[in-house]
């Protein structure tokens, strides 16, 4: 057995008339986030993470933007998809760590609920997914509010 650990990075940009969808929560905001699928940005950071600590390329190889089965696609589906190949090759999330970078609107009243569903979507415990709130303290494109990024570390145990 073998501890193995992936960093993932995504950004999104906010748009008008698209749900904010983080970690597989929507957040009540005029704003959402713009992509092929949900756009959920954390959800993403995490695949992309797990994917490092397996050794298994990314995101955009597994589920190409391209593809019309993935318009709309709810994240966290495809996160319990990507955990249950990862379990076929020997590969189990042990822990996560993210970080949300967004200017508004604020993370902290859904921070539990975010946790949750990624937890569920790892397979792992409450207290194995942490998620922080940073902001761009009015600098780039996080600070000007045109975008939410997020940051995820995932660790795994390898057969
Ligand atoms: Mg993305």
């Amino acid at each position: 057995m073998s501890v193995r650990s992936g960093i993932g990075w995504d950004s999104h940009r906010l748009e008008a008339g698209r749900r904010l969808i983080l970690g597989g929560i929507e957040l009540p905001y005029e704003r959402g986030l713009a992509g092929h699928s949900d756009g959920d940005v954390l959800t993403h950071a995490v695949m992309d993470a797990l994917l490092g600590a397996a050794g298994c390329n990314d995101i955009g190889q597994w589920f190409p933007d391209t593809d019309p089965r993935y318009k709309d696609a709810d994240s966290i589906a495809l996160l319990r998809l990507l955990v249950a190949e990862m379990e076929a090759r020997g590969i189990r999330p042990t822990h996560c760590d993210t970080t949300v970078l967004m200017e508004q609107p604020k993370l902290s009243p859904h921070r539990e609920a975010i946790r949750e569903s990624l937890a569920g979507g790892l397979k792992l415990p409450f207290d194995a997914v942490n998620v922080k709130a940073s902001t761009g303290e009015g600098m780039g494109f996080v600070g000007r509010g045109e975008g939410v990024a997020a940051l995820a570390i995932v660790t795994v145990d390898a057969a």
